[in-house]
C-alpha cells in the first residue's frame, strides 16, 4: 500500500516537495474546522429552534385543550370560539390540527378530510395513557405532537374519623385527571429551514472567503517554512559550482544547522585532502624534476666543450645514468605508494612463513650492507605463520631494513627480530645508526619527507619509503612505532594481525557484493 502510494508519488514531483507537504497540511488543518463548525452552528440551531417552536407550540395547544373542556367540544364540535381557535392555531404555524375523542373517533380536523374517520396509532394509543409525544421530520419539514385533553374529575367519598369515645361521620372530596381526548397537531418548520438556508449559505460565503485566505497563508507559509533548506542548497551549489569554497552558515533551524554542520565538517576533509594532493603532486614535481635537471647540466657542460675528452664524456655520462636510475627509482616508490592507496580490498591475502620472508629480505639486503660493514642479524623467537599479503609485508621489511642499512655509522650493525603472540606478530628492526632528531620523528612518515635531505640524497632516498610501509601496515590493520635517540640508533617496531586481515577482507567482499 505504502510502496503503491509511493509510486504514485514519484509520478508528481511537486506532490513529493516538503513545500506542498506542508502547503497541503496548513490548507487542510486551516480549513477542516470551518467545516465542523458550519455543520455544529447549524445543527445546533436547527434543534434549538425545533425545541422552541414545540414547546410554544404545546403551551398553546394546552390551553386550547382547557377551553375544548370547558366548551364541551369533544361532545359538540360547533363552538365557533373553540373553531376560531384552531382555525388560527392551524394557519399560524401553517399545520394542521385533529381533535379525537376517547372513542378514538376524529371530531375534527382543520383540513377537513379525516373528520368521523376512526385514528389507531401507537402515539394515540399512548397519549390517552398520558403520554405525551413529539416528532421531528426533518426531510419533508413538519413537526407532529400528540397531546392529552384532560379533564379534572371531582369524586364525593365518605370517610369515619374515629375520635376520643365517639366517631364522627365526614364528605371528602377527590379531584382525578381523566383524559378525554387526544390532539393532534402537524405543523410546518418552513420558517426553520428558511433561516438555515439563510445561515447555511451566509456561512458558505464565510467558508469561502476563509480558505481562500487559508490556501493563500499556506502557499507564503509553506514557502517561508522551507526558505532555509533552498538557502541551504544555493549554498551548497554555491560551493559545488566553485564560486565560494568558504563554511556555509545558515542558522534558521537545529536541522539546518545540522545538515550545514555536516557539510562544512566534509567541506573542511575535501580541503584537507585538495591540500594534501596538491602538495604532493607539486613534491612529485619537484622530486621527478631534480634529475632532469641534473642531467640538462651535465648534458649542457659537456655540449659547451666540444672538443672534451672521451673521459669527461664516460664520467658525465656514468652520472647522467646514476640520475636516470633515480629518476626510476623515484617513479618505482611512487606506483608502489599508489598502489598503497587503494582499498584494503586489493590486499592478496596468503598464509605466508614470515620467518622465511624476513630471512630472504635480510639475505638480499646483506651485501648492501657488507659494503659499509655493517651486520644484519635476524632473531627469530618462534615461527610464525600470518595470513598477509606477501608483496606488500615484504616491502615493509625491507624499506625498514634498508633504511637502518642506510641511516648507520660504518660498521654499525642491524638487528630484525620476530616474536609473536596469540594475536599479532611483532617485526622489530633495531640499527646502531645516526637516529631521529625528536622534532622530526612526527613527520617521517609523510611523503617525501627527509630529516637532512641532501644526506638522503646521497645515499638515494626519495622519502617514501616510509609512507610506502606505513600505508602497507595500516592496510594490514597494524601499527608502526619508532624509538629513536640521536646519535645511538633507531627501533622500528611493526605489530600484525596474525589472521584478522582475512576477516575484514571478507567484511570488504561482502560489502562489495551488497553493492
Ligand atoms: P628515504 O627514502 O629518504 O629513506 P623514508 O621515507 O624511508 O625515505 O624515510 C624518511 C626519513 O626518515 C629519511 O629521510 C631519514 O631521514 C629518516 N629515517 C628513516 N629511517 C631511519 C633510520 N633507521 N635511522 C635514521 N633515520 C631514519
Amino acid at each position: 500500500m505504502l510502496e503503491k502510494w509511493q509510486e504514485f508519488l514519484s509520478k508528481f514531483k511537486s506532490l513529493r516537495s516538503l513545500r506542498f507537504r506542508i502547503f497541503l497540511l496548513l490548507v487542510v488543518v486551516g480549513t477542516i474546522p470551518g467545516f465542523l463548525m458550519r455543520y455544529l452552528i447549524l445543527h445546533s440551531y436547527e434543534a434549538r429552534a425545533v425545541e422552541v417552536q414545540t414547546s410554544t407550540v404545546t403551551t398553546q395547544m394546552r390551553i386550547i385543550a382547557n377551553h375544548l373542556i370547558n366548551y364541551n367540544y369533544l361532545q359538540d364540535t360547533s363552538s365557533p370560539v373553540i373553531n376560531a381557535e384552531l382555525e388560527e392555531m392551524s394557519s399560524l404555524y401553517d399545520g394542521r390540527v385533529l381533535i379525537v375523542n376517547d372513542y378514538l373517533k376524529v371530531v375534527k380536523d382543520t383540513y377537513g378530510i379525516s373528520t368521523g374517520k376512526t385514528i389507531i396509532s401507537e402515539e394515540v394509543v399512548n397519549c390517552f395513557n398520558g403520554n405525551t409525544a413529539t416528532h421531528y421530520d426533518e426531510i419533508n419539514g413538519y413537526i407532529e405532537m400528540v397531546i392529552p385533553i384532560v379533564a379534572t374529575v371531582q369524586e364525593d367519598s365518605i370517610g369515619v374519623d374515629i375520635m376520643g369515645a365517639g366517631a364522627k361521620l365526614n364528605m371528602k372530596q377527590n379531584t382525578t385527571e381523566q383524559v378525554m381526548g387526544v390532539m393532534l397537531i402537524s405543523i410546518s418548520t418552513d420558517n426553520i429551514q428558511t433561516t438555515l438556508n439563510l445561515l447555511n449559505s451566509r456561512a458558505e460565503a464565510l467558508q469561502l472567503i476563509v480558505i481562500v485566505v487559508v490556501i493563500a497563508l499556506a502557499g507564503f507559509l509553506s514557502g517561508l517554512l522551507v526558505k532555509p533548506l533552498n538557502k541551504v542548497t544555493k549554498a551548497i551549489a554555491e560551493v559545488k559550482d566553485g564560486f565560494s569554497d568558504s563554511a556555509i552558515n545558515v542558522p534558521d533551524y537545529v536541522e539546518t544547522v545540522h545538515i550545514v554542520d555536516a557539510f562544512n565538517q566534509l567541506l573542511r576533509r575535501m580541503k584537507i585532502l585538495d591540500d594534501s594532493r596538491q602538495e604532493f603532486v607539486s613534491n612529485v614535481s619537484h622530486e621527478l624534476k631534480t634529475p632532469i635537471t641534473s642531467m640538462k647540466v651535465l648534458a649542457d657542460s659537456l655540449l659547451m666543450q666540444p672538443d672534451a675528452p672521451v673521459e669527461l664524456y664516460r664520467e658525465f655520462m656514468e652520472d647522467i645514468a646514476k640520475e636516470i636510475d633515480r629518476e626510476n627509482t623515484i617513479i618505482t616508490d611512487l606506483l608502489s605508494l599508489v598502489k598503497m592507496d587503494k582499498t584494503a580490498a586489493d590486499l592478496n591475502i596468503t598464509e605466508v612463513n614470515i620467518n622465511e620472508l624476513t630471512e630472504i629480505v635480510c639475505k638480499r639486503l646483506r651485501p648492501i650492507a657488507r659494503k659499509r660493514n655493517i651486520e644484519v642479524t635476524f632473531e627469530s623467537m618462534r615461527q610464525v605463520k600470518a595470513s598477509v599479503d606477501e608483496v606488500k609485508i615484504s616491502l615493509v621489511i625491507s624499506n625498514l631494513v634498508e633504511n637502518a642499512i642506510k641511516y648507520n655509522q660504518e660498521a654499525g650493525s642491524v638487528h630484525v627480530s620476530l616474536d609473536a603472540d596469540h594475536q599479532y606478530f611483532v617485526l622489530k628492526v633495531t640499527d646502531t645508526g645516526i637516529g631521529i632528531p625528536e622534532e622530526s620523528i612526527h613527520h617521517i612518515y609523510e611523503r617525501f619527507y627527509r630529516v637532512d635531505k641532501s644526506h638522503s640524497r646521497e645515499i638515494g632516498g626519495t622519502g617514501l619509503g616510509l609512507a610506502i610501509t606505513r600505508s602497507a601496515v595500516l592496510m594490514h590493520r597494524g601499527f608502526i612505532d619508532v624509538e629513536s635517540t640521536p646519535g645511538v640508533g633507531s627501533t622500528f617496531t611493526v605489530r600484525i594481525p596474525l589472521r584478522y586481515i582475512m576477516q575484514e577482507k571478507k567484511d570488504v567482499e561482502n560489502k562489495n557484493h551488497e553493492m
